[in-house]
């Protein structure tokens, strides 16, 4: 059951051609890892996803739905799908729980007491519970940005995108990081994340795609890319 497709995918940055004709199909539940040079067009295709940039030529489609003129329909169909940024992108004048909740009470309209219900759930799942109610920047960045995990997740996404979730993040807090990515692996989430992080890659991914220069030059599973002699 395909849950993404790309299909001819191109996109420009004015006579610049940073996506050219990507064809790209994730079945659900799939981990993908997108790896390749910088400037290759990861974080741009993985933003084509959810339409925080638009393409120019061929099809993006979720769930068999294509983004169109309808603004009505492309929200609903951007609703599935959550994101995580390498900057957190939290709000840092709203506490951690008012982070997690304002979508759910503003967008799904969910009433306060069980949006708050559903943050605390996945503050547990992400082991942060206890910062509930400080700020964003009172926390580490390993802490912010499983408050920004949590908060995607609170949404009820089908979707994770992931752009080098750990990359702003200082080494000993990588790892608290990854081991809620991969929980949310293991629960069976479909997932595209754009890392550099190969260790992630070869424990998680069921396929790892390497871009460069605007174009799928590679995909296989991680034992292709990683066991060679
Ligand atoms: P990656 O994620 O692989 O590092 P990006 O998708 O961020 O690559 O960027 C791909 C290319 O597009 C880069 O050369 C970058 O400078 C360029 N680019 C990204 N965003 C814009 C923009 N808003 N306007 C013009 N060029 C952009
Ligand atoms: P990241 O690595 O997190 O994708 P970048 O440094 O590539 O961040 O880009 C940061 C922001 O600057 C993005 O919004 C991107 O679209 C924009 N940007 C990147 N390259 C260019 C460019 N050549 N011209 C204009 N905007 C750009």
């Amino acid at each position: 059951q395909p849950v993404i497709e790309l299909v001819g995918m191109s996109k420009w940055y004015g006579n610049f051609q940073v996506l050219k004709d990507i064809d790209l199909t994730v079945y659900e539940g799939e981990r993908i890892v997108v790896c390749g040079p910088s400037g290759s067009g990861k974080s741009t295709m993985i933003r084509c996803i959810n339409q925080l940039e638009f393409h120019q030529e061929g099809d993006v489609i979720i769930h068999g739905k294509a983004y169109g003129k309808d603004e009505k329909q492309n929200d609903l169909i951007r609703r599935d799908i959550g994101m995580v940024f390498q900057s957190f992108n939290l709000f840092p004048h709203l506490s951690v729980l008012e982070n997690c909740t304002m979508a759910q009470i503003w967008v799904k309209e969910t009433p306060k007491a069980e949006a708050e219900a559903v943050a605390m759930h996945f503050l547990e799942r992400v082991r942060i519970p206890e910062q509930a109610h400080k700020y964003p920047l009172q926390l580490s960045g390993g802490q912010q940005q499983r408050v920004a995990i949590a908060r995607a997740l609170c949404m009820n996404p089908k979707i994770m995108l992931f752009d080098e979730p750990t990359s702003a993040l200082d080494p000993e807090m990588i790892n608290e990081v990854l081991e809620a990515m991969i929980e949310l692996a293991q629960s069976g989430m479909t997932m595209i994340v754009v890392t550099h992080e190969m260790n992630f890659a070869r424990k998680v991914a069921d396929r790892v795609i390497f871009m460069d220069q605007g174009e799928i030059v590679e995909q296989a599973p991680p034992h292709a890319f990683f066991d060679n002699p």
